[in-house]
């Protein structure tokens, strides 16, 4: 028996570990394919906490709820944002190198925030996270089972039986006094059920939400699905990777077939996806040569109002993807159209990760109240380091309660 079983190694699933670990628990921690592997790793843009000077938690709170349409619970995004400053210092405490410009740290303003907010860490904020996590899981003592996915959990009285697959097929089962569920928001799955493109990680399969409904755990705004507005839609190589925000925090501008500028670039996600749906619809959209519709990003914009060669310093990543396909975004505009990107519903948690099954915490994308129906851009990998050491935490001293 096992004191915490966690399931998935997202920032979520390798927070908690960590933190129940620290909190003197036995850990085991099961994921699909290799530890970190996930759609944190993918994640570009940043990571969003009230730190600059003029900043605030309330402000931070005030943006983000707006942008959720007042559907998040309040005390969960009270805890997240108040939460910003400590998992910035504690990501940093792990070895995750903030960028900082000469000696400054380097904080951005992106859609829906009233002032810059984001950090970043090189231009994969995501994949710094993941390497300094996973080195912390792997010294925290926690048994790490990779390649190992969940297939059903039962309850045993007080505590838990989990029904674990290997990738060779064979199942074996684990108990467990508590049970983290931070296996993500499951989009890939979704998309690939719908025939869509997503941004996500194929490891993103939704059958760990399910799991916990079909056993009664109670979730909210299940279909409220965020689309991510700049899906690169040509080259047709590139379809499914999303163009990051801060593309548009530096001065990128979306424009219909006819040049104009048809929404403000650094609005909420929603906004700005739901303004390209529109114009696409309207039959104002630019045409790639597959006959996909969407509109243009003016990235040539971008060095125009920074100098020549900030792009392919600051978004050497995007530069050199599309480079890659004879594409130089510095000299060319590009075509894009909204791709699903994130689930901003999920499982019902309290303050301390807890589901409404008894022993059963949820941290991370996995989870639903945190962002109501609209997740600010930075706000994610936030949740999954605020929400995961809490569910760790939570989980680690039920045992002991
Ligand atoms: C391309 C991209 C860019 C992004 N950029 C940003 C950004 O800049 N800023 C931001 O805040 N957010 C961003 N996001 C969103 C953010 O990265 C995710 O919402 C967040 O990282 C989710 O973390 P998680 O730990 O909850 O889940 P994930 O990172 O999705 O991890 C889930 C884990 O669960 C495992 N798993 C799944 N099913 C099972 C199973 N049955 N058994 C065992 N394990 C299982 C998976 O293998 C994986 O390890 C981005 C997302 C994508 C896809």
């Amino acid at each position: 028996m096992t004191d915490v079983l966690i399931v998935g190694s997202g920032g979520a699933g390798m927070s908690a570990a960590i933190a129940a670990r620290e909190a003197g628990a036995t850990v085991v921690l099961i994921t699909k394919s290799a530890l970190g592997a996930s759609n944190t790793g993918r994640a570009q843009g940043g990571i969003q906490a009230a730190i600059a000077a003029d900043d605030s938690t309330a402000d931070h709170f005030d943006d983000s709820f707006a942008a959720g349409h007042s559907d998040a619970r309040p005390q969960l995004l009270r805890t997240l944002v108040e939460g910003g400053p400590g998992a910035i210092a504690w990501l940093d405490s792990l070895g995750v190198a903030f960028t900082r410009d000469d000696d400054v740290l380097r904080i951005i303003r992106c859609g829906g925030a009233r002032r810059p907010r984001l950090l970043q860490a090189g231009e994969r904020t995501g994949a710094e996270m993941v390497q300094a996590l996973r080195a912390a899981v792997r010294e925290s003592g926690a048994d790490v089972r990779e390649s190992t996915e969940l297939s059903a959990l039962s309850r045993d009285g007080d505590s838990w039986v989990a029904r674990v697959r290997a990738k060779d097929g064979s199942e074996t089962e684990i108990s467990t006094r508590a049970v983290v569920l931070a296996a993500g928001g499951g989009l890939a799955g979704e998309a690939a059920r719908l025939g869509l493109k997503s941004t996500n990680h194929p490891d993103a399969t939704p059958e760990v939400m399910e799991l916990a409904i079909a056993l009664g755990a109670q979730a909210e705004h299940l279909d409220s699905w965020q689309r991510h507005p700049t899906g690169a839609l040509w080259p047709a190589a590139l379809a499914g990777y999303a163009l990051p925000e801060t593309t548009r925090s530096y001065g990128a501008t979306l424009h219909d077939v006819a040049g104009e500028r048809f929404v403000d670039e650094l609005a909420p996600r929603d906004v700005v996806a739901n303004a390209i749906i529109r114009i696409v619809e309207e039959g104002r959209g630019a045409t790639a040569p597959d006959g996909a519709e969407g509109v243009w990003l003016d990235t040539t914009a971008i060095d125009r109002e920074n100098g020549a060669g900030f792009t392919a310093k600051r978004l050497a990543y995007v530069h050199n993807r599309y480079l890659r396909q004879g594409v130089d975004i510095t000299k060319e505009r590009v075509l894009v159209y909204p791709v699903l990107h994130y689930r901003n519903g999920g499982l019902v948690i309290d303050e301390q990760g807890a589901t409404t099954l008894d022993g059963v915490f949820a941290a991370g994308e996995i989870t639903g109240g945190v962002h109501g129906t609209n997740r600010l851009m930075g706000n994610s990998l936030l949740d999954t380091v605020v929400f995961g050491r809490i569910a760790g935490r939570s989980a680690a001293r039920r045992p002991l309660a």
